[in-house]
């Protein structure tokens, strides 16, 4: 391994790698391991205007790295120290945040079953999920959505890196090396690095709370129940790595009980207070070592070794760590290789490869927003549009450019589609033949040098659109193929970054907090946007038909200018146009599928509304799988009021949370307000049964669907009615579609649908008898109410018990007379088309 000490920064730009201590002990664990101190030779680095954190730069390893002390703990203490440590340290390409923390005592696993965490062993984090404590009160049992969030994965290196480590011989080499950098910090008296002793690692049964706060549990006589520890029996004294989930939450927890619980729901494998807040800002490993098992019985005894061996894992992780930059970028900036500044170069040049879009309107919050933002209050050098795709980011970024160009003169305008490398080459190219840059010949060269040039201050200020950053790995490189497009982007107090981009997990890992959302247009601007894409204007006389026509398309921009060029070439009217919507799925699969010229989007990319995702879709099952199959799951079912529960398991349920996360960041999934309810657009979920289908596995994911509902689908106690009301119309749906599909499970779920469809129909029989039950009737009215296929089937059910009581007794549900009502319904449902409405409302 090359161990020779990096070279010197030129610059703060030039360091790559944080680290962020919360408490002085644990920086001072971490300071002993540096192997050299840039403050003790050459001048200070500095650090930006407004900047209060104190840092330590120097050398561990091959790395430069930087430590930031944080004034206290937290998670707003944590996220104020990030965001002013990248502004001081723009090109921080991993952040690890380090010191101690509490651990959950056993989890399951390893061998036997069970793995134990003992004291003094280190966390490894491969994500984080934040919970909150304040909502809820004490002794209450821990409600589900407490966990508020995942808070997304690592990106592809670090979680590549992550993989490589948990491997059994990695994970041992790690060890080795961890304990040979404890001997280092053991060497050093005033650490206190040393082994407290296995009679010290105390774990108290979760229930048995701690005497008296503020003493000791020897002062104020802890003697409840001791758990027995393998480990520590076996005279193992060796720090043990372990990976997992760390739950980070603004208290300290201090319950076995709640430690327990969350550990049990979420999977995860320690606790603490500061990741949640640094992880919006960096890209992050949390490494902490255990000091106590997080429940009452605090104790002081475990701080010194725990941030010890929480120091000594992380060398021995950045000895894993690869430098993201190739050697060269890494150099000072060589203003050598631009012309010195010259009255060319204070030109200001322009290359915006899209022209100006004549039929943009409204968007005025937004634009007057990011005006504010990057020309007004001069607050942020970064920021990002997110929003789904077709939902017209492009259109907005490409207004300000040209607002730009009229209204702030003294601006360079540049435009780089971040598509792949092949766009960013492509545009650099045309960039540099506009620039005062000389360039060594092979492309590489060119982009560093752009790079060089604009990141000077001969550049003067200027501002980059960086549109379509859709995908991580071509912005960020992946395992496969490391170095992305962000290696290339120039940085400068006078240069101004806008990006565009559907998922709000890189809009965060590139800005940070300064991301701006865009939803659909509301319906006077739709309406404004079709009137300027229709040739004949006078269309829009039929009201009715034009309000329908923008419902039907959701307000969105890219299927408002799909159904104007198919009318405009066709020449329909919007009635028409409305009436071929409401067609069979085929025929609005076909309408959507049209590809259309317009100049205002990129030559070759995907214009039709239904075939705009599938690339989103690509990319997710290249990252996500658990997300992707997710995505094939949800196109068997209703869009809309999905319950969380209703989803099938992942591996755990923090990676079902996970995939629900990239979900919800490229907006195909929204959560309804403060619930565990989801909703998908309609179109979008018509674009996933065209992926399934494209993918050629229809067949496949429908019957995974409904083998998955007829598991979860609950039976007909009373008890269960509001599981089975928020299930119905998702059961409903894979009935319908998976009719020809023979398999045993769909024959269970038609029982059950039917059981419990019976028990809901006597009781809105009963209610109409008896005033009192009216409660309950409304209460069945609301449940329906979001799905007229429901109703209706409800309605004929009625029909059908109504003949059923002539001809046979009472309370006489036999399994074949449920499965004969149902599919009689599903029958007369299908008639009616009741299953494809575009908009997917009824
Ligand atoms: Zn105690």
């Amino acid at each position: 391994m090359n161990t020779a000490r990096p070279r010197r920064p030129a610059a703060r730009a030039d360091f790559e790698i944080a680290v962020i201590c919360a408490l002085p002990i644990e920086a001072d664990a971490v300071d002993a391991l540096f192997d050299h101190h840039w403050d003790d030779d050459g001048a200070p680095y500095d650090k930006a205007g407004g900047d209060p954190n104190a840092y330590s730069t120097g050398a561990i390893g091959r790395h430069n790295v930087v430590l930031a002390h944080m004034p206290g703990m937290g998670k707003a203490s944590a996220a104020a120290v990030a965001a002013n440590c990248r502004a001081s340290f723009p090109n921080i390409k991993l952040a690890l945040v380090v010191g101690v923390c509490g651990v959950v005592p056993f989890r399951p696993g390893g061998s036997g079953g069970t793995a134990e965490t003992v004291l003094g062993d280190v966390i490894v984090s491969d994500g984080v999920v934040q919970y909150d404590l304040g909502r809820r009160l004490p002794e209450q049992f821990v409600p589900k959505d407490t966990l508020l969030d995942t808070l997304g994965r690592p990106n592809t290196e670090i979680r590549a890196l992550l993989a490589k480590l948990r491997g059994l011989r990695s994970r041992k080499m790690l060890q080795a090396k961890m304990a040979g950098y404890m001997d280092v910090l053991r060497g050093e008296p005033e650490l206190a690095a040393a082994y407290p002793g296995a009679a010290q690692d105390k774990l108290f049964e979760a229930t048995y709370r701690h005497v008296r706060d503020g003493m000791s549990c020897e002062e104020c006589g802890c003697d409840g129940k001791l758990v027995p520890r393998a480990r520590l029996e076996q005279g193992d004294g060796q720090p043990a790595v372990h990976f997992g989930l760390i739950a980070s939450g603004d208290t300290v927890m201090k319950s076995g009980k709640d430690r327990d619980d969350i550990a049990r729901e979420a999977g995860v494998v320690g606790f603490e207070m500061e990741s949640a807040g640094v992880w919006d800002i960096f890209p992050c490993v949390v490494i902490k070592g255990a000091c106590d098992y997080a429940d009452s019985h605090k104790t002081k005894a475990w701080q010194r070794y725990a941030a010890a061996t929480a120091a000594a894992c992380m060398k021995a992780f950045l000895s894993y760590w690869v430098p993201s930059l190739p050697e060269h970028l890494l150099m000072p900036y060589r203003l050598a290789t631009a012309k010195p500044a010259t009255d060319r170069a204070a030109l200001p040049c322009h290359y915006i490869p899209l022209p100006e879009n004549r039929r943009f309107v409204g968007r005025k919050e937004t634009l007057d927003t990011l005006k504010e933002m990057l020309f007004v209050r001069k607050e942020c050098r970064k920021a990002a549009i997110v929003g789904l795709g077709g939902v017209g980011k492009t259109q907005v970024a490409l207004q300000l450019a040209y607002w730009t160009k009229k209204h702030r003169p003294e601006f360079s305008i540049f435009w780089v589609p971040a598509l792949s490398k092949a766009t960013l080459e492509q545009a650099f190219t045309a960039m540099a033949r506009n620039l005062p840059i000389q360039s060594g010949g092979d492309d590489d060269d060119l982009k560093v040098s752009v790079r060089r040039y604009l990141s000077s201050e001969a550049a003067g200020p200027w501002l980059l659109v960086v549109d379509n950053a859709d995908d991580r790995d071509i912005l960020f490189g992946s395992a496969d193929m490391p170095g992305g497009i962000s290696d290339y982007l120039p940085e400068s107090d006078n240069g101004l970054t806008l990006f565009t981009t559907r998922s709000r997990e890189v809009a965060v890992s590139v800005t940070g907090s300064d991301v701006i959302e865009l939803n659909a247009m509301d319906q006077p601007e739709a309406a404004v946007f079709l009137e300027k894409s229709l040739i004949q204007k006078d269309m829009l006389r039929d009201e009715g038909a034009t309000a329908e026509l923008l419902k039907e398309l959701t307000y969105l921009p890219l299927a408002i200018s799909q159904a104007a060029a198919y009318i405009n070439i066709k020449q329909v009217s919007l009635a028409e146009y409305v009436k071929l919507l409401h067609g069979t799925q085929q025929d609005i699969v076909s309408l959507m599928s049209k590809e259309f010229r317009d100049n205002t989007r990129y030559a070759g990319s995907q214009n039709a509304v239904a075939t705009t995702w599938l690339v989103s879709f690509d990319q997710i099952r290249k990252s996500d799988n658990a997300a992707a199959d997710l995505l094939s799951f949800i196109s068997c079912i209703e869009p809309k009021g999905i319950p969380q529960s209703l989803f099938p398991d992942s591996e755990s349920t923090a990676q079902l949370v996970d995939a629900i996360g990239t979900l919800c960041s490229y907006a195909f999934l929204t959560r309804r307000e403060d619930s565990n309810v989801f909703d998908m657009h309609g179109l979008v979920h018509l674009a996933t049964r065209i992926w399934v289908q494209r993918e050629g596995l229809t067949a496949t994911t429908g019957k995974k669907a409904i083998r998955h509902i007829a598991t979860v689908f609950p039976s007909d106690d009373y008890a269960n009615r509001n599981v089975w009301r928020e299930y119905l119309p998702h059961a409903f749906r894979v009935l319908q579609q998976s009719k020809e599909l023979d398999i045993e499970e769909r024959s269970d779920l038609l029982f059950w649908v039917g059981q419990c469809l019976t028990v809901d129909g006597r009781i809105k029989e009963a209610a109409r008898n008896h005033p009192s039950r009216l409660a309950s009737q409304h209460e069945l009215a609301g449940a329906y109410r979001a799905n007229g296929q429901v109703k209706e089937a409800v309605a004929l059910l009625e029909q059908v018990v109504a003949i059923k009581a002539k001809t046979l007794a009472e309370d006489h549900p036999s399994r074949l007379a449920s499965q004969q009502w149902l599919e009689y319904i599903l029958e007369a449902a299908d008639q009616d088309e009741l299953d494809y409405n575009v908009s997917g409302s009824h």
